[in-house]
């Protein structure tokens, strides 16, 4: 066993709440302290209760478990912080900084910051590269890419290890998430296993970028375990799973649930997906510390619907 101690904050969210697991799994379970706004009554062990925009809450869990790592999961993703873009902005930025400045005070080694796709905006068509403009259409795509510039200064400016990776959309059978534009790709598995209609809040055609949480997990761990001279981004690694759209996906679906059916009513969201570009580059971070995705769609959809089976029946 590593002899770390990590703080994983927002870890009852779609992510935090398979990470956390995960990364039990490898540290052990009492090395691993996860947190959130309101206990999770299923997983109530090495639980903290914290708001992470209460910085001095948040000292004092850091300095109790003599925190050496924290995974700052914490946030208001892309179309609920579309409601309210003042509170969303807050929110994100003042948890974060409280992570860096209780970070810096405290000495903890190193951070975890997940950034996201939707830093990318209207210059960016199609694919995306590691170096590409940077001009996001919503509060949490503009809070995602200043997080990033604060992470790469208080790299340069006080040497602290922070990490980062844009996730593209997460899907995942263990968890739903929690109020973001690519929610729908998870949802379709849930109506497709139940035997239900789906009603997409997207266009057939709005192909975006994905990735299974499997791989998201491998991804978020490879880099937080590769040595530091590896990490030449101190942004946000772009990362890639898979592309598809509401289309293709529900086509994956019918090669297994062949009865299963699909409608189309854009909503806000169509806007938020036409801002974010289709396809990510992401040759930097295979070539800095090896990233691979292990999961196609089709072999994402043939777990999903085996696991969610499982759930349902
Ligand atoms: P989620 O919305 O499912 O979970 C976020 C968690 O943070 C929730 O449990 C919430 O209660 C908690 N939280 C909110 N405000 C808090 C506060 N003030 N103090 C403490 N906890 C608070 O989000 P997720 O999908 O698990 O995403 C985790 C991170 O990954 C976020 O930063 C998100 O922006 C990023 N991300 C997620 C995706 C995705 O597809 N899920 C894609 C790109 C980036």
């Amino acid at each position: 066993m590593k002899t770390e101690s990590i703080l994983v904050i927002g870890a009852n969210g779609q992510i935090g709440s398979v990470l956390v697991e995960y990364l039990r799994g490898i540290y052990g379970d009492n090395k691993v302290i996860a947190s959130d706004l309101r206990v999770n009554p299923d997983r109530q062990d090495y639980f903290e209760v914290l708001d992470a925009t209460d910085g001095t809450a948040l000292q004092q869990i850091v300095k109790r478990h003599k925190i050496t790592q924290i995974y700052h999961l914490a946030a208001i993703l892309s179309a609920k912080g579309e409601q309210d873009p003042l509170n969303t902005w807050q929110i994100n930025m003042q948890t974060y900084f409280n992570v860096l400045e209780v970070a810096r005070e405290h000495g903890v080694k190193k951070i975890f910051y997940p950034s996201s796709i939707a830093v990318f905006g209207a210059h960016v068509h199609g694919s995306a590269d590691q170096f590409s403009y940077l001009d996001p259409s919503t509060v949490y795509g503009i809070s995602k890419a200043a997080g990033e510039n604060w992470s790469n200064y208080y790299f340069t400016r006080y040497g602290m290890d922070i990490r980062s990776l844009r996730y593209p959309g997460i899907i995942s059978y263990q968890s739903m998430p929690g109020g973001g534009t690519t929610d729908y790709a998870v949802d379709i598995y849930h109506k497709a296993v139940k035997g239900e209609h789906f009603d997409c809040f997207l266009k057939e055609d709005a192909t975006l970028p994905m990735i299974y949480m499997s791989d998201a997990l491998d991804a978020t761990v490879r880099l937080m375990e590769a040595p530091s001279e590896k990490i030449s981004v101190r942004t946000g690694y772009n990362l890639a799973g898979m592309s598809f759209s509401p289309k293709e996906i529900y086509e994956s679906i019918r090669k297994v649930i062949p009865a299963f059916e699909i409608s189309y009513n854009p909503d806000y969201r169509q806007a938020i997906a036409e801002s974010w570009p289709s396809e990510i580059d992401d040759s930097e971070a295979r070539k800095d510390w090896g990233w691979r995705p292990a999961y196609s769609l089709d072999k994402m959809t043939e777990e999903m619907i085996q696991e969610l089976r499982k759930k349902y029946e």
